[in-house]
């Protein structure tokens, strides 16, 4: 019998990167179905030192309106980015990780009966990770958790413009004690966590008693503006200036994102977001979140998979800035 040459390869794939992996950076090419669910296959660590970006996870879901869910939200996300682990990202062109070194610090621990301390918990575990000087990309969890997610940037960097991607304005009346997704904006207004001068809320469609001053590119603008029109708009407001970006997942039509608390028909497809996302560059954000993806009400993981999408998104701006030369817009 003549010997056959296997087309296989000789060696299984690797797998669990995340703790077996040799090299922090480079993708790598490990099975989707398997493995240890880090986001992108990135290493866990305890702690970002020496890390250029942390992903975190905050399962936080207590102060939802209507759907909770979204304390699977981290997990979910994960799960979905193992599609995205080593490849050249579309459309970027380059490997983020070839340049960034960015670890998963895993997620925030809670106590589920104790639920008012969580914003300070949130806060002060956040701090830890900004305090190694890592850029920090946090996946949700309800919306109430950017609020102790702003403090904590804003004690490193001073007030921020926010720009905010959504269904809702989330200005409602921010009642002391109280902790409510639908208000995280009022109250970082009102404490001069964000700079309403310089904030941009973008896909809104519905109506909340108070703007705060913030500007708004309503869902319907969406259409007119066109996506390079609308990240015209986000950097003639935000400028130089030091910026959070915020991402609630219901800003993207529920035909898009099923899988959230608080679905809205008429938003952004998937397409028109990241377009907006890869235009943004230019702007000098400090810190990013993907909120609200609430796996319970999702199907085939639709919107697991546009937040992983959106976070990869936020990752390659990043390195960007850190020097990665994006290919030519084709
Ligand atoms: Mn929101
Ligand atoms: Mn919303």
């Amino acid at each position: 019998m003549t010997e056959r040459k296997s087309s296989l390869p000789r060696r299984p794939r690797p797998a669990d990167n995340a703790f077996k992996g040799e090299k922090i950076r480079g993708g790598v090419n490990e099975p989707t179905y398997g493995g240890a669910l880090s986001f992108m296959r990135r290493f866990y660590a305890r702690d970002a030192k020496g890390a250029d970006l942390a992903i975190w996870g905050v399962p936080f879901d207590a102060a939802t309106s209507n759907r909770p869910g979204s304390r699977f939200g981290p997990q979910a996300i994960r799960r979905a980015s193992a599609i995205l682990e080593g490849d050249p990202q579309y459309p970027f062109g380059f490997d983020p990780f070839a340049s960034l070194t960015a670890v998963d610090v895993g997620d925030c621990a809670l106590d589920y009966g104790l639920v008012g301390n969580a914003p300070r918990e949130i806060e002060r575990q956040a701090k830890e990770i900004l305090d190694t000087g890592a850029t920090l990309v946090t996946l949700g969890g309800d919306h109430s958790v950017t609020y102790p997610l702003l403090k904590a940037h804003v004690a490193k960097h001073g007030p921020l413009a926010l720009v905010q991607f959504d269904a809702h304005q989330d200005t409602w009346h921010p009642e002391e004690g109280r902790i409510d997704h639908g208000s995280f904006v009022a109250r970082a207004v009102l404490e001069g966590l964000i700079d309403p001068k310089h904030s941009i809320q973008v896909g809104i469609r519905t109506h909340a008693p108070a703007t705060h001053g913030i500007e708004m590119v309503d869902g319907n603008s969406i259409e007119t503006l066109g996506p390079a029109g609308v990240a015209k708009r986000i950097l003639k407001r935000v400028g130089k200036r030091k910026a959070y970006l915020s991402f609630d997942i219901d800003a993207l039509d529920p035909a898009f994102a099923p899988g959230t608390g608080t679905p809205v028909a008429g938003g952004m497809s998937s397409r028109e977001a990241l377009l907006v996302l890869r235009a943004l560059a230019p702007a000098n954000f400090v810190g990013f979140d993907v909120m609200e993806v609430a796996p319970p009400y999702d199907h085939a993981d639709i919107t697991a998979l546009a937040a992983a999408h959106i976070a990869m998104h936020f990752i390659c701006l990043v390195a960007m800035r850190m020097g990665a030369k994006p290919r030519p817009v084709r």
